[in-house]
């Protein structure tokens, strides 16, 4: 790919992108740029509608500032990304603020030491936030150059090569927002809405669409796992995960597979997370069949960082005592 004037296919895209670009969203209006990172982060995997929804307002009422958030305990963290999925970034998240002391780097050498920071976040961050003449590759974007520049084949530095080449220097930040909106409204990964872009007459991919078009089958990983339940009163045994996915946080306690008695079975249930479909089992456990544990009263579920599926599990648990006529008020 050789350099070449794109000087009006940059006004082109700016055009589009002020009729269509979805300037609403909160994160491109903030002034401070933790808004910016924050939303970058909640965003890794997850819908703008959820985390527009739920979680952004939610989580800087509580953490203002980074520096708020650096001095909170972790559990307040991952109390407010309940829900959220993908636990690990919230802990990055508040490891990246104690590690920066509540003021976020500016350049992205200095952002990429930050936990959790990957290329994309850095050069996001220093886009979004700062307005730096720097090239963003998201998944999106990734299609847009892709189809754009005809790199059917292309690895991932070569479109970072491509996102740097084509990148507006004079509108660097609204020309970045522009592809990123071009590949999310427009340029879609099945159907791309070819006779609606402003890339139209100049796109590579146009004239053979349906080599660009053809989706990769996911491969998932199915797992089991199994999980202690043990009350008493109103109280729950629950420990602190230890490793994976859930580090850190509250969950019901493993069980090792042979040491659960098929008549102590709960129930179970799917649950997918990443690329892992799970097969929960949950079992009645006495407490002495379990090691360290932490006691939570069940009322304060609601309010705790507890994964999706440990809900899924409690929920599991109380549906099935009511099933058997026994109390269940309190979960
Ligand atoms: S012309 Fe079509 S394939 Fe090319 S960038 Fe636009 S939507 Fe994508």
């Amino acid at each position: 790919m050789q350099p070449k004037n794109f000087h009006s296919v940059h006004q082109s895209l700016l055009l589009w992108y002020e009729k269509n670009g979805r300037h609403d969203l909160p994160w491109r209006n903030a002034s401070d740029v933790y808004h910016v990172y924050l939303s970058e982060v909640m965003l890794q995997q997850t819908q703008v509608r959820r985390v527009l929804e739920e979680y952004y307002f939610p989580f800087l009422e509580r953490f203002p500032t980074l520096e708020v958030l650096a001095s909170a305990p972790l559990e307040d963290v991952f109390a407010l990304w309940s829900g959220l999925g993908y636990y690990r970034r919230a802990k990055n998240l508040y490891e990246s603020a104690k590690l920066c002391g509540g003021v976020l780097p500016c350049d992205v050498a200095q952002l990429l030491r930050l936990r959790g920071v990957g290329r994309y976040t850095a050069h996001a961050v220093c886009s979004f936030g700062y307005g730096d003449a720097v090239g963003v590759v998201d998944t999106n974007i990734a299609r847009v150059l892709r189809r754009y520049f005809g790199l059917k084949e292309a690895k991932e530095a070569q479109l970072w090569e491509a996102a740097e080449l084509f990148l507006n220097r004079t509108s660097p930040t609204h020309h970045n927002l522009s592809l990123m909106d071009l590949g999310s409204l427009v340029c879609l990964p099945k159907a791309p809405l070819c006779h609606a872009c402003p890339l139209e007459t100049s796109c590579r991919a146009v004239k053979e669409i349906e080599a660009y078009t053809q989706t990769q089958k996911k491969n998932y990983s199915e797992k089991n796992l199994f999980f202690g339940m043990c009350v008493d009163g109103t109280k729950v045994a629950m420990c602190h995960s230890d490793g994976g996915m859930y580090k850190d946080m509250l969950t019901l306690p493993p069980l090792q597979e042979r040491a659960c008695r098929e008549e102590a079975l709960v129930g179970s249930f799917r649950h997918s997370v990443t690329k892992y479909r799970l097969h929960i089992y949950l079992y009645r456990v006495a407490i002495h069949e379990l090691g360290e544990v932490v006691w939570v009263d069940a009322s304060d579920f609601a309010s705790l960082g507890v994964s999706s599926m440990t809900k899924k599990a409690l929920r599991l648990y109380a549906d099935t005592m009511k099933k058997e006529k026994r109390c269940t008020k309190h979960f």
